[in-house]
């Protein structure tokens, strides 16, 4: 492994020469009283809002909002639409199809896969380690001069465990491609964030959602925080008018609830612990998985007759049964106390307990 981080050899060569679209708002600086530059109706929209000026294409209210909360400048925030639009980016700005690869550490998020076969840049593999941590000879082994970016997602989907933040900073610091961190369930998490660390390592993006301890999934807002530079190479390729207006409304009142957003953190904590104790308790159930967000790994007999007992009840879980290191496994969301009672008490009822 090399340690000398170049983002302009990063960076693909269409994505360097490329001029972004300019909209019409791009085109003018300074107070607009007449604005007959967008070709939108003047008149207003049919609901009780008005919808009918394009939306900020940078969003900077929403990201003013988040470096309050955060700590992090605006120049270092991306939106998407969903983090899946960031992981979409990764791919199109860093990755020439056919040639490039990038390193995935399964079992994990599936969409870093489906985002890579999309864009037709191969994946190098290295499985998790049986206690779910990085193999960091196998990762090395595997990497070579087209090596673009490396996901890590801590804590991990569907595993629940935090990745050893030492394993995850020898990669920062010995890999010279891009090192995404996931941290869609960071809020349920004890470790800390690595948003802190954005200074110490220009090799770094960090991927956060609004999606899960935020419950606003249906607004689609996902996050990526990195250097300046790459977030200005992520701005040019996005779609120019990503976030729309409702979503940036309804964001920038919500990033006002934070009380109430730590409350349900907390509470699904504690239902969290409430779960693993209850389960770790039932024979039948081999192991639960420390978990580190909003769901738990559970290994118990028979899981594919459990899950279809589960959905005949109306009770929907993840089956990962079939996916390799989580034989075995159903993925339990930790829901609200009443539903929680329910999922342990149809387990119980399955194996006649
Ligand atoms: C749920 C989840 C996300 C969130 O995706 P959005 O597109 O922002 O809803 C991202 N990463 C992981 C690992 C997830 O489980």
């Amino acid at each position: 492994m090399d340690m000398s981080f170049d983002l302009n050899r990063l960076t693909r060569e269409n994505i360097k020469k490329l001029v972004p679209y300019s909209s019409a708002r791009d085109e003018f600086k300074g107070e607009a009283s007449v604005l007959l530059d967008a070709n939108e109706n003047a008149f207003g929209s049919p609901l009780p809002n008005d919808f009918n000026r394009y939306p900020d294409p940078l969003q900077l209210k929403v990201k003013k909002k988040l470096t309050e909360i955060k700590g992090i400048p605006a120049e270092n925030i991306f939106l998407g639409n969903g983090s899946d639009e960031a992981i979409d980016i990764l791919y199109r700005a860093f990755c020439k199809p056919g040639v490039d690869n990038v390193i995935l550490v399964p079992p994990t998020y599936g969409m870093y896969e489906v985002s890579a076969n999309i864009n037709d840049v191969e994946i190098r593999k290295v499985n998790l380690t049986a206690n779910f941590q990085l193999d960091l000879d196998k990762i090395a082994d595997q990497i070579d001069g087209n090596t673009k970016l490396i996901f890590i997602c801590s804590p991990n989907n569907p595993t629940g465990n935090s990745i050893n933040r030492q394993d995850i900073e020898t990669i920062l610091t010995n890999f010279d491609g891009i090192v995404v961190i996931d941290e869609a369930y960071i809020n349920f998490s004890r470790q800390k964030s690595f948003t802190q660390e954005l200074a110490e390592f220009q090799n770094l993006v960090i991927l956060q959602t609004l999606s899960k301890a935020w419950g606003l999934a249906a607004l689609r807002l996902g996050m990526a925080f990195s250097s300046k530079e790459i977030i200005a190479i992520f701005n040019k390729i996005k779609p120019p008018y990503n976030i729309n207006q409702a979503t940036q409304n309804l964001v920038l009142e919500a990033l006002e609830k934070v009380d109430q957003v730590n409350n349900w953190i907390r509470e699904t904590v504690n239902e969290r612990e409430w779960l693993v104790k209850e389960l770790a308790e039932i024979e039948q159930i081999e192991h639960v998985f420390d978990s580190d967000a909003n769901f738990i790994l559970v290994r118990m007999q028979s899981p594919r007759a459990v899950y279809d007992a589960l959905v005949a009840k109306g009770i929907i879980v993840r089956d990962r049964s079939k996916v390799e290191l989580c034989e075995g496994c159903l993925r339990i969301t930790v829901g609200k106390t009443e539903e929680n009672q329910q999922v342990v008490s149809e387990i119980k009822e399955f194996y006649n307990l």
